[in-house]
């Protein structure tokens, strides 16, 4: 079974008033995340990977640099890249109305979510993020994930004219995903949109019958473990974990959070170690046949439990 081990980069800063002034210590946060711990955002992410010798996709979120300049996003690619890390394209266009030059006369007032905009707009966002990932060195973009999960059919006709066949956008967990696209959302079957294949983020079924999706900071140690054991026992022939450049900090600080920091590496050196089981890498081609699972996977009571005793550790 193939597991990607895919990372959503981007930056926030905490809201859409005074960009300017909060956009360096907000790059410094989400990019870096130093403190006197070490720096827990993207290099710990990258050195952890090394280590255990395993190769992640970072899909990165470029439209920001419309605004801010892409000498910011050369260097988030210049870091992944140094890694021998794959880079590909993510998109929150909700930045959309903070660029200059307006990517379309339409973007002036704030969407958040890729589906509010239609197919002609989906297309000119795509693009730009495209060629802004390419200008900063990160090459032509062949996988795509939707900021929020957030796509539609139209999205996968946007990617189609770019050029862009392959896509991980779809979650489960999320109303807004796919939300006009017909499939069974009961398991983590791959299906093919139109022209675009799709491997949605994988999404397993907790000891308390509940839908989680498989990110590294909201399943326990061995609820994501199990989840792959019982997919690969279901025959699934991809799982898709997810994570952030930021999830192994505390919110609002670059100090780490040392449950999701433990999670991580527990995580990766479960898959380092079960190699010949577990096949990490990145997204397969288009082409790969994928079989049609039958229902989410499923992980144990115990394990369930555990992540409750985990957080509430973490909480006192
Ligand atoms: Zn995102």
């Amino acid at each position: 079974m193939r597991v990607v081990l895919s990372f959503d980069i981007e930056i926030w800063c905490g809201g859409w008033e005074q960009l300017d002034q909060k956009f360096p210590a907000a790059f410094e946060r989400y990019i870096y995340g130093r403190s006197e711990a070490g720096a827990y955002a993207l290099p710990k992410t990258l050195e952890i990977l090394q280590r255990h010798q395993l190769q992640a996709v970072f899909f990165i979120e470029p439209l920001f640099a419309a605004r801010f300049g892409l000498k910011y996003l050369e260097e988030i690619v210049g870091l992944i890249k140094a890694a021998g890390q794959d880079v590909q394209l993510h998109l929150h266009p909700e930045w959309s109305d903070e660029i200059t030059p307006l990517p379309f006369p339409g973007a002036a007032v704030k969407r958040q979510h890729l589906f509010q905009y239609d197919l002609e707009e989906q297309t000119r966002l795509i693009g730009l993020g495209k060629q802004l990932l390419q200008q900063a060195g990160g090459g032509q973009a062949q996988v795509f994930r939707a900021g929020s999960y957030a796509a539609n059919a139209n999205t996968y006709k946007a990617l189609a004219a770019n050029g862009i066949y392959l896509d991980s956008s779809l979650n489960n967990c999320f109303a807004n995903s796919g939300q006009d696209i017909p499939r069974d959302n009961t398991s983590n079957a791959t299906l093919d949109i139109g022209e675009v294949h799709c491997v949605p983020v994988s999404v397993y079924q907790d000891g308390l019958g509940c839908r989680r999706p498989a990110q590294i900071s909201a399943a326990g140690n061995d609820e994501l473990k199990e989840a792959m054991e019982s997919a690969l026992a279901q025959g699934q022939t991809d799982f898709v974990v997810v994570s952030h450049n930021f999830e192994m900090l505390k919110a609002k600080t670059s100090l780490p959070d040392r449950l999701v920091v433990n999670r991580f590496e527990n995580l990766c050196a479960f898959l380092a170690a079960q190699a010949h089981r577990f096949d990490v890498g990145p997204f397969r081609s288009a082409r790969s046949p994928s079989l049609v699972q039958a229902a989410f996977p499923q992980v144990s009571r115990l394990a369930t439990t555990r992540r409750y005793i985990e957080q509430l550790r973490r909480r006192f």
